[in-house]
């Protein structure tokens, strides 16, 4: 085998691993990622790795999932051994399983903003439980209500984008929007029942009359009365806030925010157009009629939610009963609290209109965005979803923990440069040669080879940066050792520069007088490095050359920094999102 056929053959065991992970598509991203992981010699031909990647992903993704397991297991039988399913480790198992002929699982958004990590755990549950009864996973776009929650377009984008970076794929997607007859169907079919009624009443006029549990004079009217009443309704006769059609509850019902819940209204299409369909209609669901009905119409299995919906499933159990459905198991787990993070869409979005946030990927924010765009993983945040899981407690959970599950997946695999912010020029007198030094992209794996940084001697003298941090370790007397470069003694340290003499090479030497480890740069040909940290302030330093060769998306560990993820490149300059220590 020569060694491109070599290449090729271990880029389609990359593919094929990858795609059986994420249900037969696989990405290239992470197979190049592997490649030249495994090959860092490549990456100075990275354009030709991506041909190679891009033809064989073609090739792989062409292939059912069926049929990569079978040339996995005949070609490479010992991966799948490794490669066990660990997203459905830890869930417990689902109710009634055994009632449905099919397990359906929904996400339902509001296309109005993106997902932030507490919608992760709807997604990533009813995603994975989907999967692990083999059933169907649906994106629902709950997107009724064009005045005050209105949808943007930009939204479904961002969101399907949201999905597909956790890992969740769905089978079906519907917009509410496209639904609206569907609705109507069946608030004419409650009407004609008895079981609804169009209500002309002033709203805290109805409100009072609920909370003391009396009716409002439109509940007596007959059938054929409200169905006039309806038409005129959809026929554009009743203008925004002058009818609502309400369905029937028990007046004396304990909740009475639960008493003759409105199901449909009014609004004004002219002033308020949808961003999908316009000016249309003028009768709008509300979330529990539309909610409600495509749970039964999508034949939904297993809700799975936040128990915030508990009132909204009291409300909608009426429907399943007028219109002789039987209401899905609901399991609605509790409220997740992350120390630190403010969740709340509605502050979020007058942030971002007021300026505040240039977008919704700003790095002080809890969205899957900016998550993503610090370097937070999706498997570390499917780690603390599991953790959490579809219990009924609230639960509790910090940054740190958060990190804590990212640094596990990132550690192992992310490269190692040199960044320092605030320079200081340290002369180290006794160098007698300039020399070119290899040290390794990562301390426990050397597979994955090593960088080269030149440091210049010239008369002796060899100078280089190092953090003006390390003013506090480098003082007059001191032995330090530069990683992988050599030990120098302090002779003298301003608060800009450091004179420095060579005390010996080896780290072996180093450690006999428990020199601590410093990193350093060469005082030229450094690459400018813009650090984007969690408070969005920005951090201008140098880095070494070698870090322009990393892709955008790249995790990287600075030493003795923190891990960040690179956000842009450029000649001589790279901008990262600090992600953690
Ligand atoms: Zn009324």
């Amino acid at each position: 085998m020569t060694a491109s056929e070599a290449l090729e053959t271990e880029a389609k065991k990359a593919a094929l691993l990858n795609a059986v992970k994420h249900e037969g598509k696989a990405e290239a991203g992470a197979v190049i990622g592997r490649l030249l992981g495994a090959h860092p010699e490549l990456r100075q031909k990275s354009s030709g790795v991506r041909v190679l990647v891009s033809k064989v992903i073609d090739e792989v993704n062409a292939m059912s999932l069926a049929c990569q397991e079978k040339v996995i297991q005949e070609s490479w039988p010992e991966e799948l051994a490794k490669e066990k399913p660990k997203a459905e480790r830890g869930l417990p198992p689902l109710p009634n399983v055994d009632r449905y002929p099919k397990i359906v699982t929904r996400f339902s958004p509001n296309p109005d903003s993106v997902l932030h990590l507490g919608n992760a755990r709807a997604v990533i549950l009813s995603h994975d439980y989907a999967r692990k009864y083999g059933g169907t996973f649906i994106l629902r776009f709950e997107d009724t209500d064009p005045r005050l929650k209105k949808a943007a377009l930009q939204y479904y984008d961002l969101i399907r984008a949201d999905l597909k970076w956790l890992e969740c794929s769905w089978d079906e997607e519907y917009y509410q929007s496209d639904r609206l007859e569907l609705y109507y169907h069946c608030a004419e079919e409650l009407i004609r029942k008895e079981c609804a009624y169009i209500c002309e009443c002033e709203s805290e006029d109805f409100k009072q009359l609920a909370e003391s549990g009396r009716a409002c004079p439109c509940r007596a009217i007959t059938a054929d009365e409200n169905l006039a009443r309806w038409k005129e309704m959809l026929g554009g006769e009743y203008e925004e806030g002058e009818a609502v059609l309400r369905v029937k509850t028990e007046l004396d019902h304990p909740n009475p925010a639960v008493r003759d819940w409105p199901a449909l209204r009014v609004i004004d299409a002219k002033k308020y157009p949808h961003p999908r369909v316009g000016s249309k209609y003028r009768v709008w669901p509300l979330y529990n009629m539309a909610c409600g009905v495509d749970d039964h119409l999508m034949r939904i299995s297993h809700i799975i939610r936040g128990k915030e919906h508990l009132t909204n499933m009291e409300r909608q159990k009426y429907l399943y009963k007028y219109l002789g459905w039987q209401y899905p198991d609901a399991i609605h787990y509790g409220r997740l609290h992350v120390v630190g993070m403010d969740l709340s869409k509605s502050k979020m979005m007058r942030a971002l209109d007021e300026g505040v946030y240039k977008d919704l990927s700003d790095p002080r924010l809890g969205t899957l965005m900016a998550l993503r765009r610090r370097g937070i993983t999706p498997q570390a945040i499917r780690g603390v979803v599991y953790e959490v899981g579809p219990r009924p407690v609230d639960a509790t959970i910090s940054w740190e923990n958060l990190y804590a599950a990212n640094r596990k997946i990132i550690d192992p695999i992310a490269r190692r440069f040199f960044f320092i912010d605030k320079p200081v020029v340290a002369s180290v007198s006794g160098v007698e040669n300039s020399r070119m030094v290899e040290i390794p992209v990562h301390p426990d794996h050397p597979e994955m080879g090593t960088r080269e940084i030149t440091v210049d001697a010239k008369d002796g003298i060899c100078r280089l940066l190092i953090s003006r941090e390390d003013l506090k370790i480098a003082k007059p007397g001191a032995v330090v050792r530069l990683i992988e470069l050599f030990n120098l003694r302090v002779v003298q340290a301003g608060p800009d520069s450091v004179s420095a003499e060579l005390h010996s090479e080896t780290y072996a030497e180093s450690k006999k007088v428990s020199a601590p480890l410093i990193h350093w740069l060469p005082e030229q040909r450094n690459c400018g490095v813009t650090v984007v940290m969690p408070t969005a302030e920005r951090i201008d330093g140098l880095g070494e050359p070698a870090l322009t060769n990393c892709h955008v998306d790249e995790v990287v560990q600075l030493v003795r920094f923190g891990f960040a993820r690179v956000d842009a490149t450029a000649q001589n300059l790279v901008a990262v999102y600090f992600a953690h220590q």
